[in-house]
C-alpha cells in the first residue's frame, strides 16, 4: 500500500549555506543503496524533503532495511499518495488506511495536516479538527492527544495527497561524501571494518588499504578483507581497496631487525605506505582498528612509535572500545561472521613470541637503519605492484 517514504533527516549539519551538499550527498547515497533492491524508484528533494518514490512494485522491507543503511537519514517514513477526490473521500482511505498499519489501533493520536497547495477548501486547522473528528467516529475507543500522541498523523496536500504516520529509525551520522575521505587499513580482523563503518558514519568517503603477504597468506584471506569490504561498502558506497603486496618488505624486515621489534617496525611501514597511497588518492587521514592495550602493537608507547612515521592525521575510532563493545558493532553491520573466519592474517606468521610492548623510538629508528640498503626499492616494488579492486 505504501507509494513512497519521506526521507528524515537531523538537522543538525544542514544548517546554512552548505545545506544543499548534505542533501545532495544524502539523494546520492540512497539512489546507491536503492540500486541493489528490486523495483524502480525516483528520489528527489521537493521544497527541502527527499523522497523516495516507487515506481514499480518492490519489497518494503528490502528497501526499507537497505535505507537503514544510509548514513544522514533519522528517519524513514513510509507514505502513501491519494489523489484528491474531496475530502470525504480522504476520511475514507484514512480509516481503511488505519485499519491496516494499525491492527490494534493506537490509544492516542493527533492530526498534522499541512496544505502545501493553496487552493484546497479546508485550511490545515481544519484538516485536523474534520480529521480527527472523523477518526473518533470510526474508532471510539481512541483519543485525541495533541502534547504526547502515541501516533501522529500527517496529511500533506499537495498535488497528491501524502499520508504517513510510522517512522523507522535511520542510522544517524552524516552523509558519506560530505566529510573528505580518508584510508583505511584493512586486515581481515573484527575491528578495522568497524573502524571504517564508524568514520564513515562521520561522512567520510573510505578507501581502503590491505597488506597482503603471500604466499604466507592465501588467497582465501585476501578474498575475506575483499567480502568485508564489500559489507562496509553497504554503508560508504563503492570502495576503492588498494592491495599491496607486503612479503619482501616483511621478510627483508625480519632478516635484518630484532624479532620482538618486527611487528612495530612492519606497522611503521604499513603506516608510511598507507599514507603514500592516501596523498596520492586525495585521503585525508589514515584510519585504523587499533584499540589502547588491546596487543603489543597497541600500547600508548607502541602507538607512538607507530604514530611518529605519519604527517596524516590517523583515526582510531575504536581507541577506547573493549573488544565486546567491538564484537557488537560488528555483529550488527554484518561484519562478525567473515572476520571471525579463520585465515590468517599477515601479522600473525611472523609475530614473535615476546614482541616489544615499550618500544623506544631512537632503538626503532636505529634498527631500521639496517634496512637502508633495499628497503626504499622494495616499498617502490610494493606501490608500482598493487592491485586495485573496486568493491561495491
Ligand atoms: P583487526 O581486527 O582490525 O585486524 P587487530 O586487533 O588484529 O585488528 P592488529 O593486527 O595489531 O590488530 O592491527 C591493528 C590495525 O592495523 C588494524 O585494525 C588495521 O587497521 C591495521 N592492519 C593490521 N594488519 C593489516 C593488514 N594486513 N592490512 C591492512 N591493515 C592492517
Ligand atoms: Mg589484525
Amino acid at each position: 500500500m505504501f507509494t513512497a517514504f519521506l526521507i528524515k533527516y537531523a538537522e543538525i549539519g544542514v544548517k546554512g549555506r552548505n545545506r544543499y551538499l548534505f542533501e545532495d550527498a544524502l539523494v546520492h547515497q540512497i539512489k546507491f543503496a536503492l540500486k541493489s533492491c528490486d523495483g524502480k524508484f525516483l528520489v528527489h528533494k521537493t521544497q527541502g524533503r527527499i523522497y523516495v518514490d516507487a515506481l514499480t512494485e518492490f519489497d518494503f522491507d528490502e528497501v526499507a532495511a537497505r535505507l537503514q543503511q544510509v548514513f544522514g537519514i533519522s528517519g524513514i517514513c513510509p507514505v502513501v499518495y491519494v489523489e484528491d477526490e474531496g475530502f470525504e473521500k480522504l476520511c475514507q482511505t484514512v480509516i481503511d488506511y488505519l485499519a491496516e498499519v494499525y491492527p490494534d489501533r493506537p490509544k492516542t493520536f493527533k492530526v498534522a495536516a499541512r496544505r502545501a497547495r493553496k487552493d484546497y477548501p479546508l485550511d490545515s486547522n481544519e484538516i485536523n479538527a474534520d480529521m480527527g473528528e472523523a477518526i473518533l467516529n470510526a474508532y471510539p475507543e481512541m483519543r485525541v492527544d495533541v502534547h504526547h500522541p502515541e501516533m501522529k498523523l500527517n496529511i500533506e496536500v499537495r498535488e497528491k495527497i501524502y499520508i504517513y504516520s510510522e517512522v523507522i529509525p535511520g542510522p544517524g551520522g552524516m552523509p558519506v561524501g560530505t566529510g573528505g575521505k580518508g584510508m583505511l587499513l584493512l586486515s581481515g580482523g573484527i575491528d578495522s571494518p568497524v573502524a571504517g563503518y564508524m568514520v564513515a558514519k562521520r561522512g567520510v568517503k573510505i578507501d581502503a588499504v590491505y597488506f597482503h603477504a603471500p604466499p604466507y597468506t592465501s588467497e582465501r584471506a585476501k578474498q575475506k578483507v575483499v567480502d568485508l569490504a564489500r559489507i562496509v561498502s553497504r554503508f560508504t558506497g563503492p570502495i576503492y581497496l588498494h592491495v599491496i603486496n607486503f612479503t619482501d618488505i616483511q621478510l627483508y624486515i625480519y632478516e635484518k631487525c630484532p624479532h620482538e621489534e618486527l611487528t612495530i617496525i612492519m606497522r611503521r611501514y604499513m603506516m608510511r605506505i598507507a599514507e603514500h597511497i592516501a596523498r596520492e588518492t586525495g585521503c585525508l587521514g589514515l584510519i585504523t582498528g587499533e584499540s589502547l592495550g588491546q596487543v603489543a602493537s597497541q600500547t600508548m608507547a607502541s602507538l607512538a612509535v607507530t604514530n611518529e612515521v605519519c604527517t596524516l592525521p590517523v583515526y582510531r575510532p575504536l581507541i577506547g572500545f573493549d573488544k565486546q563493545e567491538i564484537v557488537e558493532v560488528s555483529e550488527k553491520i554484518g561484519t562478525f561472521e567473515t572476520s571471525i573466519q579463520p585465515f590468517e592474517d599477515c601479522c600473525t606468521i611472523f609475530v614473535a613470541k615476546h614482541p616489544v610492548t615499550k618500544p623506544n623510538g631512537n632503538i626503532i629508528r636505529r634498527h631500521e637503519r639496517n634496512l637502508e640498503e633495499k628497503i626504499d626499492e622494495l616499498v617502490r616494488t610494493a606501490l608500482v605492484t598493487e592491485e586495485l579492486i573496486i568493491v561495491e
